[in-house]
């Protein structure tokens, strides 16, 4: 366990609490204090691994590991060598760097593909007079994370059928782009776009960042022959918050970390990782990989299904598991309700849970209405049966 001092004590919060301030379960005391001195409140994270709401919790293992990295000096070349060493070795990849996040990942990644190890054309971008400054990405796999790859001064190709990706890749393109959650919709396959990059040389990157479980997602990618695999350190790897993974071949993990700090003058300069984040994320990979990934799934079955047989009872109320299918592949509860019967909007719902005591936040899920959903997996222990009580209780005062 994390001393009680903690690593963030610093923050000016020195903790004194022993006990758990009458919540029961969840966030420590020492974590809490430290909120509680800024005026923020905390709350139970019905939702899942949302950057906004600080993703996840780093297991006590992670919180030690970080705790032990601050406290000695070292070289971060020497150490982003060797935890990359690490990681590549428990994945079977070639090469593996610690960043700063997925987004920096993919920042990297691009600027690897783009400037690779020379050292004029690191010192220029995101300039790219010259470079090959196309990437290429299929329709429909443009999103918000993909400023992160504009960064690095090119121009985004998309492409809307697997003849007009071929037909894109010129003696221009750095790079083909795939965004993993949107594959069971998108023109182009993983397999399709892997064989482009093969066929003509380009380097291919894969975001499967929220994608974690399953598990087997660590591998499958690079298997498949991505040539870069970016994962978030923070989101299902329960490792830093401000962490995440670029995997892959080796001259390109090599140029992305000529292109990332600690090299000043560099465009990843700006997403530095720390010997807290480097040391944590590894450790979170070793923890995730030898976690009994079945016993989780049955936990979260477990909550799920004691929120859902709580809400049926009620009358105009259904509940029901639910498990999307890409990205945070896991047992989620939905609940609906007739609006005419029960006043209450998703909006309103989601009010009256944020505002009561202990705060409890709901999943950011569209604006379909009358629905809301509760992620369980980003809980603590026991949390669901509170977050089930205040939903029966808001639901059945909000009768009309
Ligand atoms: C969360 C997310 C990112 C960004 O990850 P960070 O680790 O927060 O930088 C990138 N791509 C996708 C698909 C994501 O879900």
């Amino acid at each position: 366990m994390l001393s009680r001092r903690g690593f963030l004590s610093g923050l000016g919060a020195a903790s004194v609490s022993g006990t758990l301030g009458g919540r029961g379960v969840s966030a420590s005391p020492e974590a809490n204090d430290v909120y509680k001195d800024l005026g923020v409140r905390t709350f139970i994270n019905a939702a899942g691994t949302y950057t906004a709401l600080s993703a996840s919790l780093m297991p006590p293992e992670v919180r030690q590991a970080m705790e032990d990295a601050s406290r000695h000096y070292v070289s971060i070349p020497e150490l982003q060598e060797a935890a990359g060493r690490r990681i590549a070795s428990l994945l079977g990849a070639e090469a593996a760097l610690v960043t700063s996040g997925c987004a920096a990942a993919l920042t990297l990644a691009t600027a690897a593909a783009v400037a690779g190890s020379s050292q004029e054309a690191i010192l220029r971008i995101p300039d790219t007079t010259g470079l090959k400054n196309e990437v290429v990405i299929p329709k429909g796999h443009r999103f918000v994370y993909d400023h992160a790859i504009r960064n690095v001064g090119i121009r985004l190709v998309e492409a809307g059928s697997r003849e007009e990706l071929h037909a894109s890749i010129s003696g221009k393109t750095a790079m083909l782009f795939y965004l993993n959650n949107v594959a069971n919709k998108s023109p182009i396959t993983r397999e399709e776009l892997v064989e482009a990059g093969k066929k003509t040389g380009v380097p291919t990157l894969i975001d499967a960042a929220a994608d974690l479980p399953p598990v087997s997602n660590l591998t499958t990618f690079l298997k498949m022959g991505f040539d870069l695999v970016a994962f978030s350190g923070g989101k299902g790897l329960r490792g830093p918050q401000c962490s995440g993974l670029l995997l892959g071949r080796k001259n390109l993990i090599q140029a992305a970390f000529l292109n990332d700090s600690p090299h000043s003058d560099t465009i990843g300069r700006l997403a530095k990782v720390g010997k807290e984040e480097i040391v944590g994320l590894t450790r979170a990979v070793e923890l995730y990989l030898k976690r009994d990934h079945e016993a989780d799934w049955k936990e979260w079955e477990e909550r799920v299904a004691h929120i859902v047989s709580r809400l049926s009872d009620i009358d105009s109320v259904n509940a029901e598991r639910f498990v999307p299918e890409i990205a945070n592949e896991v047992p989620h509860a939905a609940i609906t309700w007739d609006p005419k019967r029960i006043g209450l909007t998703r909006e309103s719902f989601a009010k009256a849970l944020r505002e009561g005591e202990p705060r409890i936040e709901p999943r950011p899920s569209p604006p379909e209405e009358p629905r809301l959903e509760i992620g369980v997996w980003m809980m603590e222990p026991g949390e669901h049966r509170i977050v089930a009580e205040r939903c029966v209780e808001i639901l059945k005062r909000s009768r009309v």
